[in-house]
């Protein structure tokens, strides 16, 4: 069993520690840049109203602020990850609260710029396409790119009733300016669709046996802005292409909702290609109607250019 005596010394030893580790952290507080600033914005504050709110000042002086001693978000060293304090002195009080901080404020930002735009099958450097590295290219391509930043430029007027049919040969970047208008429409709060063609036939062909299918063909009618990727690169049944793409199509059309598309085709050779179900079947005058529609709620533009794809 220990002494009292032993006890007492502990106790006094641990108190000196303590004493000496407040006086410390005291002098540190009380010396701080931030602090002394706070001193001087509010020159009403005594010593002892610092004295008395030391714990809040330490706990402010800790902290980060501008995300200056955090090396990234999820390595937040804050109380409260993602959040910093914000000191306000009311009278002789002082009182803390936390805000969210630069960094997290900027993630959640483009969280709800990603939820603006939906994709089927789209990889990851369509996504983050942007115009930036659109712009400084092929002559071949002015025009589509011009026509492009038209439309955002005329996203709230009549114009912007009518997307793009982008149509030319394989690599030149049709698909990387779909995905760079959907970011640009997104950074102005309008949410797009973005879906590649022959796995939406895919994806509806296996909705009719999980009952979604209609669900799914009111998503594709009612989405802002509606964007097909590749039509032509798939083989459609007649089915599909009077009954889902043309209703979408005729829906959209008639509540005036644009739609994008890109292809290899121009709209003869689409039509061609719609005609030749995989029924083998020719259906000239169907077909010819699911191009009036694209006519309807696109205009043609031709992409040329060097194949980009490496
Ligand atoms: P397409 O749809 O015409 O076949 P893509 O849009 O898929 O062509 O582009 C082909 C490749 O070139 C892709 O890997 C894409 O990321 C890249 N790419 C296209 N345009 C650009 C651009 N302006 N800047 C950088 N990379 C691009
Ligand atoms: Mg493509």
């Amino acid at each position: 069993m220990e002494s009292i005596q032993g006890s007492l010394k502990k106790w006094m030893r641990e108190s000196r520690n303590f004493q000496e580790h407040y006086q410390k952290m005291r002098e540190e507080v009380l010396q701080n840049k931030e602090i002394l600033a706070i001193q001087q914005e509010n020159p009403h504050l005594t010593d002892q109203d610092l004295e008395r709110h030391l714990m809040k000042l330490y706990e402010y002086q800790s902290q980060s602020k501008k995300c200056e001693d955090c090396p990234a978000l999820n390595e937040c060293i804050n109380l409260v990850s993602g959040y910093s304090p914000r000191v306000h002195v009311e009278g002789h009080d002082i009182r803390l609260t936390y805000e969210m901080c630069p960094r997290k404020r900027l993630d959640e930002e483009q969280n709800q710029k990603r939820s603006l735009v939906s994709s089927l099958y789209m990889p990851r450097d369509i996504l983050e396409a942007s115009f930036k590295d659109v712009e400084v290219d092929d002559p071949e391509r002015y025009e589509a790119i011009r026509q492009a930043k038209n439309y955002i430029e005329h996203l709230d007027t009549e114009k912007a009733e009518k997307g793009l049919y982008l149509h030319g040969p394989f690599g030149v970047g049709k698909t990387y300016l779909l995905g760079a208008i959907a970011n640009k429409l997104a950074d102005k709060g309008t949410s797009s669709m973005l879906i590649f063609m022959p796995e939406f036939v895919r994806e509806m062909k296996q909705s009719i046996q999980d009952q979604t299918l209609n669900t799914k063909i009111e998503q594709f009618k009612n989405v802002p802005v509606l964007m097909i990727d590749d039509i032509g690169a798939e083989t459609m049944s007649a089915w599909f292409r009077d009954e889902v793409l043309g209703s979408i199509l005729q829906y959209r059309m008639m509540e005036r909702l644009p739609v994008f598309f890109t292809s290899n085709y121009n709209l003869d050779e689409l039509q061609e290609h719609l005609a030749y179900s995989n029924r083998g079947e020719v259906e000239k005058l169907k077909a010819g109607r699911i191009i009036e529609r694209i006519g309807q709620v696109s205009t043609p533009v031709n992409i040329g250019g060097k194949n980009k794809r490496k």
